[in-house]
Order: structure tokens, then sequence, then C-alpha cells
């Protein structure tokens, strides 16, 4: 048989999809695969260039006569630019989609954008000439100006985007400043040398010895040369970012670089100056504001060697580093690692596949780590690091658990138990803050009763219902559709209904109990202008609230060292929504928000509502045990076949026409059943959660299996199906492996 090889020429343009048909000669076969650098003649002279090998293929493109041969394969060691294309056909090939969509997501695109000059903000005066300034702007209650100013008070230099971005300072404020010689903008050549920068501001933390020991067991087989997967399991404040940075050092000491991968919300101004301070000016940060322009700027200064340290969220892991040594990914447990877009990759996965290619070490970290990933390392998969305690041994929250049944049995139909009211009062009287919680994630609706805290669920699947309209409730695993009861099918009570309290509800009841509080809130409403985010932290930290009402979103960023108490008002609403990792978020949620309180030098205190008390989700949480958590919820996916232990792919059919996608589900369950794999578990064909969007009509079918690769085959086998139907043009086929929540 012969094979051709498809051919990107210039990976540098935005037409990814331009690809070259060439001939492999036989005795180059086995050299050829994706990612493959080689020499073709091009043009009408021939001539001798460069490309890269997208895919291999027996089928030619046109009359094979006219196809030419590739020349030969360019050994000179695997250049950045392959070991990217190779790890795109990876995720093209496990995760489905396009070569051309898997080129995109790993390949920035050049831009005519003109270079940006790179600006920093330099202090002019003297700390005592700041100081007497910053009174001033103190008084007249600037708190911009005053902001910015003790931040330069700190780091004589700061980098220009990261005030405006992070900092929420506006370039008004800044010009002001300049316009009254407090500072001045610089075309930004400071921190060239980190050293020298390093001595300015001294590093003189001492890693503790759980942190030494983890850190030697990664640099020890770093040493010999291997590369692992580690997962480094640590509460909050056990120094998990001491050991990064520790480990960063080290692997640039021997020049090789480092990604760090961190959840957006998390990429706060504090993480990022903890960076600076360490790595100067080698230390490049990306974020989803930047333009295709601006991205593309950062990835060629990686390229070119000018940083060797990228800190952002997913798309960071393709910082194009010629000497990758180090990858790690924090806060590994979050769903925003995992992409919404196709190719839907999970950040965790290509890590490792990235780190395996380049010879590089992959650390996973976390106070909650996945299921997924505790289960691997148990299994030997990934090696466990531990941090056993916090760094300044400072002890947990005190946690109560208020039963909301009782609540209610005691006449209190209010949003906040007597617990959580009692002890507002008194820290409202003491002048400490207060952080009010509330799980967005079940807002959409599930059914609850509040006598005795039922909740409709599935008679097929132990996920809850979901309310839809017209009082419908709806599977979001299997389809099952049935009627909203008007009473408790338990107790009989009428008090049962869809829970749908949403923050700004909260703030006018809790503002109601406490008028004299100044409350701030922070969701999706109040956040949705540019900046408005890190203003309200902002705010929060300088005092300028009592209380702060929010959704997940106040569960991570900034430390708030005068916060004392944490209230969950309804922990239990992330554990009906229908959604296999609905325990283990509500595990995570608890966790992370109770970890809040008592950061500074004052003991916190924690409330959770729940109307679940006995739930092991929400027990554990209470005593901050992972392990015991762990050992509940593995228990659980074993019996029920839910990843880890099983994989899962969700296949979703999309077409305007309703019978069009309804008629290729059918079609491709048949495909699947005539697959006949062994083990394999099929729910659905069915309607989508959300049935139509837009006007589009989804189907989807749910598969289970114990090996990933099974899936990966069935995958390829319903491509191979599309690619020789090819009648189904009017139905969108999308895969998802392991979705990660909902669709
Ligand atoms: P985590 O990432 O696990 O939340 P951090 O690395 O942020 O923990 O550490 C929490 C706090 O303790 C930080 O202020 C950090 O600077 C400090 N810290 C960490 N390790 C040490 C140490 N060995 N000695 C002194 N302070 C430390
Ligand atoms: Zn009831
Ligand atoms: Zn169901």
């Amino acid at each position: 048989m012969i094979f051709f090889a498809n051919i990107i020429i210039d990976i540098s343009q935005a037409k990814l999809d331009k690809t070259f048909q060439y001939r492999i000669p036989e005795e180059l076969l086995s050299g050829i695969h994706p990612g493959v650098k080689v020499s073709v003649p091009f043009g009408s002279g021939n001539r001798t260039i460069h490309g890269y090998v997208l895919e291999v293929t027996d089928k030619p493109e046109f009359d094979t006569e006219k196809i030419k041969e590739i020349l030969s394969v360019e050994e000179e060691g695997v250049e950045i630019s392959g070991q990217l294309i190779a790890l795109a056909a990876w995720m093209r090939k496990n995760y489905g989609g396009t070569m051309n969509q898997a080129l995109k997501t790993v390949i920035p695109v050049k831009q005519k954008e003109k270079l940006k000059v790179r600006r920093s903000l330099k202090l002019l005066l003297s700390q005592e000439e700041a100081a007497e300034v910053l009174s001033s702007y103190e008084k007249k209650h600037s708190r911009a100006r005053a902001r910015l100013l003790r931040e330069l008070m700190e780091h004589p230099e700061i980098d220009y985007d990261i005030v405006i971005h992070k900092l929420n300072i506006t370039s008004a404020v800044i010009k002001a400043l300049e316009g009254q010689k407090v500072l001045s903008v610089e075309i930004r050549q400071v921190y060239r040398n980190p050293v020298a920068h390093l001595k300015s501001r001294g590093y003189d933390i001492v890693l503790n010895g759980f942190q030494r020991e983890a850190v030697n067991e990664v640099l020890s087989h770093m040493e010999e040369g291997q590369g692992f997967t580690y997962l480094l399991h640590g509460v909050t404040g056990s120094g998990k970012t001491e050991v990064y940075m520790e480990l960063i050092a080290h692997v640039i000491s021997r020049g090789k670089a480092a990604i760090m991968l961190i959840p957006e919300i998390a990429l706060t101004y504090q993480t990022v100056m903890r960076f600076y301070d360490r790595f100067g000016e080698r230390v490049s940060i990306l974020n989803s504001k930047m333009s295709p322009g601006e991205r593309y700027d950062q990835f060629l200064r990686a390229k070119q060697g000018e940083i060797d340290i990228m800190i952002g969220p997913r798309s960071a892991l393709f910082t194009p580093f010629a000497n990758l040594g180090l990858i790690i990914i924090d806060e590994e447990h979050e769903n925003s690692y995992k992409s919404e877009t196709v190719p839907r990759y999970h950040a965790r996965e290509t890590a490792i596949k990235r780190g395996e290619m380049a010879g590089a070490s992959v650390v996973l970290g976390s106070a909650t780590p996945s299921l997924e990933s505790y289960y691997r390392a148990k299994q030997g998969e990934f090696k466990l690091l531990t941090l056993k305690q916090r760094v300044k041994e400072k002890p947990l929250p005190i946690c109560h658990i208020v039963d909301l049944r009782e609540e209610l049995k005691a006449g209190n139909r209010s949003i906040l138990s007597r617990k959580l009211k009692e002890l507002m009062e008194e820290r409202l009287r003491k002048k400490q803050q207060i952080m009010l919680f509330l799980n967005r994630r079940g807002i959409s609706g599930f059914v609850s009763c509040r006598s005795c805290g039922e909740v409709i669920k599935c008679p097929h699947c132990d996920v809850s219902l979901s309310l839809h309209r017209n009082n419908k409730l709806v599977c979001h695993y299997c389809g099952y559709e049935t009627k909203a009861p008007k009473i408790c099918p338990l107790c009989s009570s009428k008090y049962i209904s869809g829970f749908k309290a949403g923050t700004q509800k909260i703030e006018e009841l809790v503002g109601g109990c406490f008028p004299k509080a100044r409350i701030l809130r922070m969701d999706f409403d109040t956040t949705r202008k540019k900046g408005s985010y890190e203003a309200i932290l902002s705010a929060f930290s300088a005092g300028e609230a009592d209380i702060l009402i929010g959704t997940q979103m106040i569960v991570k960023g900034h430390d708030f060292p005068n916060v004392t108490l944490v209230g969950i008002l309804a922990a239990d609403m992330s554990m009906y929504v229908s959604d296999y990792t609905a325990g283990e978020r509500t595990f995570q949620l608890l966790t992370q928000a109770a970890g809040r309180a008592g950061r500074g030098s004052l003991p916190g205190e924690v409330v959770i509502q729940t109307y679940n008390p006995g739930h092991y989700a929400i027990k554990t949480a209470q005593k901050q045990d992972y392990e015991a958590f762990y050992q509940e919820e593995i228990t659980y996916r074993k019996m029920m076949h839910y990843p880890p232990v099983y994989h899962m792919l969700l296949v979703i059919f999309t077409s305007e026409e309703e019978s069009a996608a309804i008629q290729a589900s059918i079609r491709f369950s048949n495909v699947i059943k005539k697959a006949a794999i062994e083990n394999l578990q099929m729910i659905g064909p069915a309607g989508a959660p959300v049935a139509k969007v837009k006007d589009i009509y989804r189907q989807v079918i749910y598969l289970k299996h114990p090996e990933y690769e099974s899936l990966v085959a069935l995958k390829d086998r319903m491509e191979l199906f599309i690619k020789e139907k090819q009648d189904m043009e009017q139905v969108g086929i999308t895969f998802d492996f392991d979705p990660a929540g909902g669709i």
C-alpha cells in the first residue's frame, strides 16, 4: 500500500488548514508520524524546504502521478514546533475534533499587531517621602492612589499591565501620580538580572521538613533523568506554593523552563507578585483578557529564551519552551482545566503527555485533589507527596453544622440559622469581617422538601431531577421526565419547592437583619464589568465592608486576615445537581470556603447550614478529612461505574432538525452496538439535559467503559462511520471524554 503525508509548511500563518500532500517513500515510512520535520520539494522550481507532518493517510487527495515525494526526515532532534504538533495530534486522537482545531489550540497564531512595549512603574520617592504622600492620600480618601503607592513602597518597580489588570488601578490614576512626580512610567528594562533583584528583596524562607522531603523526592528523580507525575496534597497554607517555587528555582538553575498552570480566578496580584519577587523578569503571565497578538508575543518571548517561567490558565500549557523541565498544575481539581470547546481536552492529561514528550516532571497540587488524581496516586501511577500540616501551625477553624430542618421545626424560616445569626452579631460588634457563601451550582433548581429535606431524584440514576419550565422534572443523565409533585412524597408536607435563592435576595435578607452592616455582593451580576472582581475583593480587603456575600467566586484568591466567620448558607445545594461529581464538588467547596476563616492571627469559625447533616461530604468537610471523604466517594463511584473507576464518553448530536439529531443518534447507537465491545455500557440515546439551545436540538449518548483506550477506539470507529457515510452534514457530532459536569 502507498502512504501519503499531509504536510504543513508554515505554522506561523493563520491558515493552519493549508496542507500539502506528499508521497512517503517506503524506506522513510517507519519514521514518519505527526510532528516529524521533513524536507520536501516545493513549488514549480522544486526548491527544498522544511515542513511538519500532520497526518499520515492512504487516501491520495489528487492524481497520484502528480504527488511529489518526501526527500528526507530531519534528524536534528525534535524541534519544539514538532513536539507541539505531535501533542496536537495526540489531542485530536484522544479528544476528537479535527487536526486543524487541535493545531489552533496549541499553536498561537501570529497577528499583524505591532509589538507592545512592556512598561513598568517606578517609585521616584524615598520611603520617607512616600509615607508622607501616602498619609495625605489617605486623609483625602483617595483609595486607588493610596493602594498604588502602598504597593510601590513594597515593590519599587511593578509591571504596568499587572497594575492595570490585577491591582485594578486605572491609567488615569497612574497619570495623576506621574504628574505629581511620585512615579515614572518606564519602558521596562529592569529586573533583567533576577539575582540582583533577589538580593534587594532577600528571600529568606527556609522550607520545613515536609516541604523539603517533597522537594527532595522530585529532585532526586530529576537528577536521575526521570520525569514522573506527582500529586502534592496539602491543606491551604501548608506551603505548596513554596514547594513549587523551590522546584522551579532548581529547574531554571539547570537551564530549563517551567510552566505553572493556575485557575484564572486564583491568579491574583498577590500570587503574581510572589513569583516576581523571587524570579523577577524571567517570569511571564498569560490571561484570557489578552488579545491573540499579546498571547503570541508572550509565546515568542518563551521561544526566544527571554523567560523561563510561564504562569497562566489552561492555555499556558502550550508555551513553546524549547527545554521544558517542569509543569505544575495548582488547584488541579478545578473544572476550568477541562476545555469546553473542541478539542475538549483536559489540561492534566495533556500536561502529562507534554511532560512525557519533553522529559519534564509534572506536579499536580491541591488541598482537595480530584478523585481521579488521588485514585491514580493510590494505584501508584502518580507519586503522592503530602504536606501534613499548616506552615504556621495555625489551627483549622472550628466548624459548626446546623440542621436546617431543626430550624424550621423551631419556627425559624429565615435564611440565617440562629447559630449563624448569633455569631454574626458578635463579629459585627468586634468589628471583624464575615463571608457568606452561597452554593450557586444548585440554583438551576432541584426540588426539595423544607420539612424533611427530601430531594426528588431520578429513579434510574441516583441524581436529583432538575426543575424545568411547566413544572416538569427532568433527569440530566437519562432524560427521564415527570411532573413536579405538590406535596412531599415522603412526609406529605406542602413546603416542597424548587430552591432558587439567589445572592441578591440574600443580600436583601441579610441587610434586613443587620441594617447597620456594610455589605458587598459578589456574583455573576456584580462582576460582569472588567476589573470589578478585583475591585470588590480589594474593597473588602481594605475593610470597606463588614460582610461579603457571594458564590464560589469568593472562595479563592485573596487572603482576608480579618475574616473570622464564614457562613455557608445552603451547603447541600451542590449535592443534588445532576452530576456524579456532586459529592466531590460539595466537599471541595465546603473545605475551601471553610479555609477562608481565620487566615490571620485571629481564630476562625465556620457555620455550615444544611438539610443533610449526615451526608459524608458534609461530615468529612467539617473535619477537613480528605482521606475519609475519598474512601466514601470512591466506593460510590465503584458501585455506580463512574469515573475514575470507569471512563465516560459523551457523544453529542446537534441539529436544527430535531428528527435529524434523533436519527443520527439512533444510527450511532447501532454502530456502537455492532462494535460489540465487552464491558461497554451505553445510556441513551436521549435528549440532552438542555434539549434545545438557540434552536439547535441536542441528543446524547453516554458510554462507560473501564478502559479509556476502548472508548478512544470506539470514537475512531464513529469518526470512520462519519467519513464513510458522508450524509450527515445536517448533524454536528462532538465527543467529550470524562465530561466534567453537565452539558
Ligand atoms: P499553599 O500554597 O499550600 O496555600 P503557601 O505556600 O502559600 O501555601 O504558604 C502559606 C504561607 O506560609 C505563605 O505566606 C508562605 O510564604 C508561608 N510559608 C510557606 N512555607 C514557609 C516556610 N517554610 N517558612 C515560613 N513561611 C512559609
Ligand atoms: Zn418531606
Ligand atoms: Zn435518570
